[in-house]
């Protein structure tokens, strides 16, 4: 194992992770990845103990199921050794930053899954940490599997996704590489894929680099038919000459379930996903979570892309009380919650490229509006510091960017806001310019009217935006304004 006392300074990644001395404007940030976003409770602890002697007392689920804290410092080479004796790290470090591996954090629980894709996690993650030469790869190579149940991850950007799919009686995996979307793999082959994809990516980038190139430009420049071409001589079977079936695009993911109560595959479990204020939670609540995790269920805590976590294997006649105790740590579980669906980037007070504060004002958002309104739908809301939107890439009801706005002559924090499910990045640009004070009526003002004029009771509120045009939308929320 090697377990460096100083930074690794050799190259120079872009993402984060626990080995690399990442600084943001807050301080140092460290990132564990959790393949597959799934933790036991001896990590849990593990990781609450790290944050709250080298951090300040908090870690933040990202967007891609990792564990992060902000502000760490002095961490030790023995505390290193300690988190790989518990799984948690890299145990080789030259891999540590390249991207978390995705997967549904219902796997193998999921009632309608057609394939657990854990498994598959486990063995790509063994792969990397075997294979020093893939610290060559671009530290945002990433790669997802979807086991085909109730909640996908196929919204969420990936670079290399495996899709189970089901025909003929068989399950297979359809793998998604840039446009190419339809071929079809057994589940056993999808490794080998994704060897020979890395391995051309390492043939063909220099590797003198400081910044590498991203697999999906290089797939965009050369084409991707150019890219399956190159991984043949990899792979023991032939992409290219596999049948290729026209295949549904179309996820079948039911929305928000995730959160709440849900009964599991295995007959008298369920599972219950937990919100967390914008992916924040507080060491304390972190240990009370695991003690939870070990005492009702499995030791299990499956963190999620949405920045939330579930906790697994309860018998159904348990969940009373671990919703009681949820909430005694003062957090929620109910997916029609203000903060269900709420996500900020880190915002100015960690990132100079932030125009905004964007948790503050995102957290004083959501206390004032659960003052005033109570949802019956999940509203997501999304704020982000710049263009970049490095919180979310999904689809969201309302997305609020941050700029800076004149008000009597001088520049003031404030939001461009977007809504719908468009095709542009954050949607249909509604209001510019809007100043913190501002915001919360005026949101407050789209989501009375939204209740009201929503065509059917499910109707998203990015679905019922998308049925007018933007004139009419602003005179429909200013009238009831006035
Ligand atoms: S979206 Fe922009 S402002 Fe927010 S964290 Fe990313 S780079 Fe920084």
């Amino acid at each position: 194992m090697l377990c460096p006392t100083e930074p690794i300074t050799d190259f120079l990644p872009v993402c984060p992770g626990l080995f690399y001395a990442t600084p943001a404007r807050d301080g140092i940030l460290s990132r564990i990845r959790i393949p597959g976003g799934i933790i036991n409770s001896q990590q849990g602890h593990a990781i609450a103990q790290f944050a709250e002697q080298f951090g300040e007392g908090y870690v933040h689920v990202t967007n891609r199921a990792n564990l992060q804290i902000r502000k760490t410092q002095g961490v030790t080479s023995e505390v290193f050794t300690r988190l790989q004796q518990v799984g948690l790290a890299s145990t080789l470090t030259e891999v540590d930053h390249l991207r978390n591996i995705m997967a549904s954090p219902t796997a193998g629980i999921d009632s309608l899954e057609l394939i657990d894709t854990r498994p598959m996690v486990r063995e790509l993650d063994a792969y990397i940490c075997g294979h020093p030469e893939l610290k060559g790869l671009s530290p945002k190579f990433s790669v997802a599997f979807d086991g085909g149940g109730a909640v996908s991850i196929c919204e969420q950007k990936n670079e290399v996704v495996f899709r189970a799919i089901a025909l003929e009686n068989n399950v297979y995996f359809q793998l998604i590489l840039g446009d190419a979307t339809n071929i079809l793999l057994q589940p056993e082959e999808c490794l080998s894929v994704v060897v020979a994809i890395a391995q051309v990516y390492l043939d063909n980038v220099d590797q003198t680099l400081p910044r590498k190139p991203r697999l999906k430009h290089i797939m965009q420049d050369k084409g991707v038919e150019w890219y399956l071409q190159q991984a043949e001589p990899y792979l023991p079977f032939s992409l290219l000459k596999r049948s290729k079936p026209t295949l549904d695009q179309s996820v079948n993911s039911q929305k928000y379930h995730h959160l709440g109560v849900h009964p599991q595959r295995q007959p008298g479990f369920s599972y219950i996903g937990i919100i967390l204020p914008l992916g924040q939670l507080l060491t304390k609540q972190l240990h009370s979570l695991t003690d939870l995790a070990q005492t009702y269920g499995s030791g299990t805590l499956r963190l999620t892309p949405w920045q939330n976590l579930l906790i697994s294997d309860i018998p159904h006649s348990n969940i009373p009380q671990v919703k009681d105790e949820i909430e005694r740590l003062g957090l929620h579980w109910n997916a029609n919650h203000i903060q269900s669906s709420l996500v900020a980037c880190t915002g100015k007070t960690g990132c100079a490229s932030s125009a905004t504060d964007t948790k503050g004002q995102a957290l004083a958002l959501t206390d004032y509006l659960k003052k005033y309104i109570t949802l019956d739908v999940p509203v997501k809301i999304h704020f982000s510091g710049c263009a970049k939107s490095c919180a979310y890439h999904g689809k969201s009801d309302i997305t609020l960017l941050g700029t800076l706005v004149e008000k009597n002559k001088t520049l003031v924090e404030g939001y461009h806001i977007y809504v719908g499910n468009e095709e542009q990045a954050f949607g249909r640009e509604l209001y510019t310019n809007v100043s913190i004070p501002e915001l919360p009526h005026l949101i407050l003002q789209m989501l009375q009217v939204y209740q009201i004029k929503r065509a059917e009771f499910d109707e998203t509120l990015g679905e019922f935006t998308n049925r007018y045009t933007i004139a009419k939308l602003r005179q429909l929320f200013d009238e009831e304004g006035q």
